[in-house]
């Protein structure tokens, strides 16, 4: 099958498959889907080997993950929509420090000397509307006074974290999903673990003030580190709404071994279902109207009064190469250069034009066409 449509049709569905798998990169949730899939592949393999009862009870099993799969995994997939909404974000371009990152910055370490603990969630690509529930709207603009006065132990929104979108401090007072990890500090309670809990689910960034040592901590990406001064907090924020310094440069080097495994992952993946569908797409055949042509004519010999201008024609072969067939490409061909002069039987053609290695001809009919070769003036003025 050389047509375009199949190119398209693979290029789609390598692309959807490298989406899905960048989508859900170290996600439990990729487990859990490729295996709901395959059950529906074995459901679709059984059906097509003519096990309806297996393929039946795997259709089951299929519709019962999907069930478990929603009920198991909303919070993911509800994340994994958030995603999609930082597609369409606003972008504001690289230059200065945002003042809303000057403000976080002076705030955190005035709150750490006077060892008031808080905790800031600034916002990158990925929406956290989902991840940080409650607290209230705000939408200021965030300057060091009024972020510090949220976290003194007198304000009514001083537990939990607030968070800045752009250049907005949208909502204070909000709770993140704790992180499960047991390898991290002694000295790191609920507020740090809420930091990296929101870390491993999205791109924010998130600056933890411990109330108990005074020291600011850095959290990105489930990594954290110490910030001694207020540049280093300033840089680590980078510019607003920016998502991370590309981390494969847009060159071609990086396009195309950009996430590579994935990529390679991708291809095979697509290969596989395309081999699959080839083997297992059964074979069919198909009735064509064919125009004969004669060649090869002995010199000075010409073709008349052929018995049939066409000939219908089966042809049998696998079903995707078969149903790719345009009624119009083939030709029949016979080949006239062992053939004498007047009435000529032909009964085998030479060629047919055009058919695929993977197709055959079942049967022409009429199986055979009677010529007459007569000397090229004749052949003209009949
Ligand atoms: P510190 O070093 O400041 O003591 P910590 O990591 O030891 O921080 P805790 O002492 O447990 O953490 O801090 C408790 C505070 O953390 C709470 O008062 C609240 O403001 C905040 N906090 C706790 N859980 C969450 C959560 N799920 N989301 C947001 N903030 C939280
Ligand atoms: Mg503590």
């Amino acid at each position: 099958m050389h047509r375009w449509e199949t190119v398209v049709d693979l290029a789609i569905l390598a692309i959807a498959v490298y989406v899905f798998l960048r989508w859900t990169a170290e996600n439990r949730l990729r487990v859990m889907l490729l295996g709901t899939s395959g059950l529906f592949g074995l459901a679709a393999l059984a059906a097509r080997i003519d096990l309806p009862l297996a393929a039946w009870l795997f259709q089951a099993f299929g519709f019962v993950a999907v069930l478990f799969l929603v009920i198991i995994f909303q919070p993911e997939l509800r994340h994994l929509v958030m995603r999609t909404e930082g597609w369409f974000r606003r972008r504001s371009s690289v230059g200065d420090p945002a003042p809303a990152h000057l403000a976080v910055a002076d705030a955190a370490f005035a709150l750490a000397r006077q060892k008031v603990g808080a905790l800031l969630i600034v916002v990158r690509q990925h929406s956290v509307r989902e991840l940080a529930g409650g607290g209230v709207e705000i939408g200021a603009t965030p300057s060091s006074p009024l972020l510090q006065a949220l976290f003194q132990k007198n304000s009514p929104l001083h537990d939990g974290g607030v968070v800045l979108e752009l250049d907005k401090l949208t909502r204070a007072g909000v709770l993140l999903p704790l992180t499960h990890r047991t390898d991290l500090p002694a000295q790191f309670g609920t507020r740090h673990r809420a930091a990296l809990g929101i870390s491993e689910r999205c791109d924010a960034k998130v600056v933890v003030v411990s109330e108990e040592r005074g020291d600011v901590t850095l959290v990105h990406r489930e990594c954290w580190r110490h910030a001694e001064e207020e540049e280093e907090l300033v840089e680590f924020l980078g510019p607003v709404g920016q998502p991370e310094p590309p981390r494969v440069a847009l060159s071609l080097r990086g396009l195309v071994f950009g996430h590579f495994k994935q990529k390679f992952t991708a291809l095979a993946i697509t290969g596989v279902v395309w081999g699959f569908t080839l083997v297992s797409s059964g074979t069919a055949i198909r009735d064509f109207q064919v125009p004969v042509e004669f060649t090869n004519p002995p010199v000075g010999m010409d073709v008349s009064k052929p018995s049939a201008t066409h000939l219908e024609m089966r042809v049998r072969g696998p079903r995707w190469a078969v149903e790719t067939l345009r009624p119009d490409q083939f030709t029949v061909r016979f080949d006239l250069g062992q053939s004498g002069t007047g009435a000529t039987r032909l009964v085998r053609p030479s060629d047919v034009v055009n058919l695929p290695p993977a197709v055959s001809v079942e049967w022409l009919r009429p199986d055979e066409i009677t010529v007459n070769l007569v000397p090229a003036r004749r052949a003209r003025m009949n």
